[in-house]
């Protein structure tokens, strides 16, 4: 069993620093240290333009509210016919349709009152 390094050489700046100076990178440490690595994922980020999601303040619109209405409704559209064909779709029968209706009815009664 080898003693734990105390230093370690960062690939990007070749210069010796304390191992607190590396990211951990699930159970290894990074091979670049802090400094570097900021420097490299800000560079990375200028390229490609992409902001990591957890520090964008205003992501805007994701999943299915950053597609236009009309694609919206076509892979909606989808999902109905893929359930119609398969059979496995809900189908209410007059007696379900009578108690979804009695439901409603008495949460319309509650709000009401
Ligand atoms: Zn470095």
């Amino acid at each position: 069993m080898k003693a734990p390094k105390t230093h370690k050489v960062c690939k990007a700046c070749e210069r010796e620093k304390p191992i607190e100076e590396y990211y951990m990178q699930g159970k290894y440490r990074a091979a670049k240290c802090k400094k570097c690595h900021q420097i490299y994922q800000k560079a990375w980020q200028e390229r490609t333009g992409y902001i990591m999601p957890s520090r964008n303040p205003n992501p805007g619109p994701q999943g299915f509210a950053s597609l236009s209405p009309e694609r919206r409704s076509q892979v909606s559209r989808l999902g109905g016919h893929a359930v119609a064909i398969k059979g496995t779709g809900h189908r209410f029968t007059t007696e379900t349709g009578r108690v979804a209706g009695k439901k409603g009815g008495l949460v319309r009664k509650k709000n009401e009152a």
